[in-house]
């Protein structure tokens, strides 16, 4: 069967992927570019898609400048403290200093944000996190985003994208197909800002068979930011920085608001605080710089987020499991009870529904947590992305390169999890950037960037061939299957994702092997890898469906590549509880201080690497 081609050309500024940082980047680009031609493309529905999908249940990114509790240098701090030191603290200043307008327009939106009725301010969970009621988070925002935009195409898998046949390293659109109809969608555009998000389902995940999709990041996230940008060539930065997270176990429910609103805490199997005898030996590992075991006040001096996975996993691997939290003193206020609830019914209902059909009340058992497999992304506690440039007032010379969030590939700018070493944006922060790109991305028009760009018809055709493959193998030799879905010719997707996520879990870090790993192990792993790619050239899909997911997994592929790589060079333990370099234990400030950068020839697929530094802003800001 073939598929109609459908060609969009002359597009200003192509929206890969709308989640919060795609639908920010459609927003603002509108404002800046009033005349320009701004066209949306989502795997999903716009409507209900990225990380923000099923809601939330606060705004953990709010600086508040204006009731005057924090400021955007805060931020950069507390930041930097949690990722252990490694922070583009560039980025993170300027989506710090402009995040809270974003979050005033949520509201101008309809987004219900609860108030102190007193003050009128935001209601505050934590220092950083304001409540809201946001089961409908995402349509609210999307409504801004459909808007601005000329064209939203929904149900439109961007699997490449596209480079100019007529100027090195530089971006031409992209292409994909639609997953309903299997149509083929070339994109040409003098700019495209990715936003299609981190990935989860790379390392094994502790649920199996039917609970597979229930995760804690959107199960559909499929690593695409990372593995677009990696084959266009652009630089990434951190891809080592996969993180883990402490949530309720099997339904992966947050555990933020438990912690710093309702002030529940947890407790080892037998019921003992355990956090702070871990951290003598901890302080040994990483320094007195990142781990003060006075000051442990959580909400005005939290531990990093790594260090408090590293205390949870000594006690269970010391054999004193489970880790519970302590939900049944603060249940006990019927305010508090109410809010342990719908916190979940606006954000993880799965993890409401998982409670009552097995029957645990909080109000009467402490449930269990459990930490999670790793992710790899870059706007929760953690730092993954594109290494992109900074905006012009703020950036050392290394981290600016002419506009800000453009990536090392002219045109191609990064919103949301694309983006490297920005941690601790969230939602709010995401949307922000993806505002920063297309303010930029405008600007790289205006100033005549993208003229000129050609796109080859063979360019267009190849890329169209190597798409649909996967359907054209399942023609070939669908009828020589020897057993079930075993077939000597092919391998399915979900065969291909069974091998991936094995891989990394043992070679590359995940709970399976209490997230530890080593130079041999990594050898191995990227061993292992490179004939998975292999096999990948037979892989076979036996409809649309499935050709999407062969595509999915081929953007996971790519994006634990870059982890393997990434992993390799740091050769210390710089986040224990995210991962531990066993033939590397201790963090190494004398030689690691340092952002790690790394870039894919496109046409070997060789990998260099190189060290980046670090700059804090108090050093910037000196003179
Ligand atoms: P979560 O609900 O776990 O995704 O976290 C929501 C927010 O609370 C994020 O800003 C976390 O960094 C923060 N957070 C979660 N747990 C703690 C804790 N124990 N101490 C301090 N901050 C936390």
């Amino acid at each position: 069967m073939t598929y109609k081609t459908i060609i969009e050309d002359d597009i200003d500024i192509l929206v890969a992927g709308a989640g919060l940082g795609g639908t920010g980047a459609a927003f603002e680009a509108r404002y800046w570019g009033k005349d320009k031609k701004i066209v949306i493309a989502e795997k999903a529905n716009i409507d209900r898609s990225g990380a923000v999908a099923q809601g939330l249940y606060a705004i953990n990114c709010y600086m508040g400048t204006r009731w005057g509790e924090n400021n955007p240098e805060d931020h950069v701090r507390y930041a930097r403290m949690d990722l252990m030191g490694m922070v583009r603290e560039d980025l993170a200043f300027d989506m710090a200093r402009h995040v809270d307008s974003s979050v005033h327009m949520f509201e101008d939106w309809g987004l219900p944000l609860m108030k102190n009725p007193k003050t009128g301010s935001y209601m505050r969970e934590g220092r950083w996190q304001i409540m809201i009621h946001g089961e409908s988070y995402k349509p609210i925002v999307a409504e801004a985003a459909k808007k601005s935009a000329d064209k939203v195409f929904n149900r439109v898998c961007v699997t490449h994208l596209l480079m100019d046949d007529s100027k090195e390293n530089r971006v031409a659109g992209a292409v994909g197909f639609n997953v309903r109809t299997g149509n083929y969608h070339v994109f040409k555009s003098k700019t495209v800002i990715c936003g299609a998000g981190g990935a989860s389902n790379i390392f094994k995940p502790r649920s199996v068979g039917e609970g597979a999709g229930r995760v804690w990041y959107a199960p559909w996230s499929s690593g695409s930011a990372y593995g677009l940008m990696i084959e266009a060539g652009a630089k990434m930065t951190q891809m080592e920085n996969r993180i883990v997270l402490a949530r309720f176990k099997d339904g992966y429910g947050p555990v933020g608001a438990y912690f710093l609103h309702l002030k529940t805490y947890t407790q080892n199997g037998v019921g003992e605080e355990y956090e702070s005898k871990w951290f003598p030996a901890l302080t040994e590992m990483v320094g007195k710089e990142y781990l003060d075991t006075e000051g442990q006040h959580l909400s005005h001096k939290p531990i990093p987020t790594c260090l408090r996975n590293h205390a949870f996993i000594s006690e269970v691997n010391a054999g004193r499991g489970p880790i519970h939290m302590v939900t049944m003193e603060a249940f006990q206020d019927p305010h508090l009870e109410e809010i342990g609830w719908h916190n979940f019914l606006g954000m993880t209902v799965g993890q409401a529904v998982l409670w009552a059909s097995t029957d645990v009340d909080p109000k009467y058992e402490n449930p269990e947590l459990t930490t999670s497999e790793p992710y790899v992304m870059g706007s929760h506690a953690t730092g993954c992305g594109a290494w992109c440039s900074g905006p012009e007032d703020i950036s050392p010379p290394e981290y600016y390169w002419g506009y800000n969030r453009m990536t090392t590939v002219e045109g191609l700018f990064g919103a949301g999890d694309a983006v490297g070493g920005t941690p601790h944006a969230f939602s709010s922060g995401s949307f922000t950037e993806g505002r920063l790109a297309a303010k930029a991305a405008c600007k790289y028009i205006d100033d005549g960037k993208g003229e000129g760009i050609v796109v080859s018809d063979k360019q267009i055709a190849d890329l169209k061939e190597k798409i649909y493959k996967p359907l054209e193998t399942y023609r070939v030799y669908s009828n020589e299957v020897v057993g079930g879905s075993v077939n000597p010719n092919f391998i399915n997707p979900k065969q291909g994702l069974d091998r991936l996520q094995k891989l990394m879990d043992e070679y590359c870090g995940g709970f399976g092997v209490n997230y530890m790993t080593n130079e041999k192990l990594l050898q191995i792993g990227l061993k292992k890898l490179k004939t998975l790619e292999e096999d990948m050239e037979k892989i076979a899909a036996s409809d649309i469906h499935e050709l999407l997911r062969a595509w999915e997994l081929n953007h996971r592929v790519r994006t634990s590549e870059s982890v393997f790589q990434h992993t390799l060079f740091r050769k210390e333990t710089r986040w224990p509880g995210y991962y531990y370099r066993g033939d590397a234990m201790k963090l190494d400030d004398k030689n690691w201080h340092v952002l790690t950068v790394s870039h894919r020839d496109r046409k070997t697929g060789e990998y260099t690497m190189e060290k980046a530094p670090l700059y804090h802003l108090e050093d910037e800001n000196k003179g």
